[in-house]
């Protein structure tokens, strides 16, 4: 064994037949040309197309191990359920879809080890999504910014890397919304970020449609603080104290302008109260989703089931 510490690439994959060959093809002069020893980890996060059985045909290789989990479980179980199983000292992330372009690893490693961090984020240089993605990840950034209180100028991209005490920590949290690149900052002391570069979908579609997008922010939001629910209470004290200044000013106002005015103002109220109950309807939706996630935390079923992890370890033991 050389004493260069290991590397663990950890891989979610979800229906990616057509990336596949491509990825490992890419992965490997780069991992061979780093002269260390390292782990491919791909985790088949519930495919219904022929993913596991292409995984399972590179599982022969020594250096990769696929675990197979039972189903669908989220990219971000489907990343613990392979941390689960990493012998690296610095673990890898990236997507199975070549967006985070394998050449950038070692630039990652070389930052890590140069000043010692634990955790070594990323920012999408060029990002090449639509508009429809980018901006509201943005907006996310920015939110995920003041509540983790880490300075972080991209919490999206997957392409980071992990020292071992962290992933360690991560797993043994058990929590069920988790956003990895979060969870990390909680757990690591020295955390830094690099530019590294972005690529369109090599093949297949995206795994998220609006509403797994909506989600996903909604476990970053929620699993980290409270500001949704404090928000929903101060802009409950506004509103109710500006419906109050209202009713004076419109007291007074008929008054000194008489009944008909008044009368025909009763359209405006109605305008009004309906902005009100779909605000308070915007807030029951945000309780009722924090209940829950609470309601899943505490049935405390795992994360993440494995079926089987195949490595060519495990073929050699079978026969
Ligand atoms: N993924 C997964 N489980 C899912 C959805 C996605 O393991 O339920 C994997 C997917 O195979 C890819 C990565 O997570 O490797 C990122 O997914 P995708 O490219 O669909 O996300 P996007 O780039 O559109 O944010
Ligand atoms: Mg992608």
């Amino acid at each position: 064994m050389s004493s260069q510490p290991m590397i663990s690439l950890v891989i979610p994959v979800y229906n990616e037949e057509e990336n596949l060959r491509n990825l490992m093809e890419r992965i490997r002069p780069v991992m061979q040309g780093m002269g260390r020893p390292y782990e491919i980890i791909l985790i088949d996060d519930g495919s219904r197309d022929s993913s596991l059985s292409i995984l399972k045909g590179l599982a022969v290789e020594p250096e990769v191990k696929v675990v197979e989990l039972v189903r669908n479980y989220g990219q971000h179980a489907a990343i613990l359920a392979g941390f689960s199983v990493v012998r690296g000292d610095i673990i890898i992330t990236l997507d199975a879809d070549l967006q985070n372009p394998p050449e950038e690893i070692p630039k990652l490693v070389k930052e890590m080890e140069a000043g010692s961090y634990d955790v070594v984020g990323t920012i999408r240089k060029g990002r090449k999504d639509s508009m429809f993605r980018i901006i509201p990840s943005k907006i996310i950034n920015i939110i995920a910014r003041r509540i983790t209180k880490v300075r972080m100028t991209d919490w999206g991209c997957m392409l980071r890397a992990y020292r071992r005490p962290v992933v360690d920590r991560m797993i043994a949290c058990h929590e069920h919304a988790t956003f990895i690149p979060a969870l990390a900052t909680f757990f690591g002391k020295r955390v830094t970020e690099i530019e590294v570069a972005h690529d369109e979908r090599a093949g297949g579609t995206s795994h998220y449609p609006l509403r797994k997008l909506i989600n996903l922010q909604f476990d970053l939001v929620s699993s980290f603080s409270d500001l949704p629910m404090k928000l929903l209470m101060y802009g409950g004290i506004f509103m109710a104290l500006g419906g109050v200044c209202f009713g004076i000013f419109l007291a007074f106002a008929r008054i000194l302008y008489g009944a008909l005015w008044a009368a025909e103002g009763v359209f405006t109220l109605f305008a009004i109260l309906f902005v009100f109950v779909g605000l308070q309807f915007f807030a029951f939706g945000i309780v009722g989703e924090y209940i829950g996630r609470i309601y899943r935390e505490v049935r405390k079923r795992p994360e993440y089931v494995i079926e089987k992890v195949h490595s060519s370890e495990s073929a050699r033991q079978a026969q």
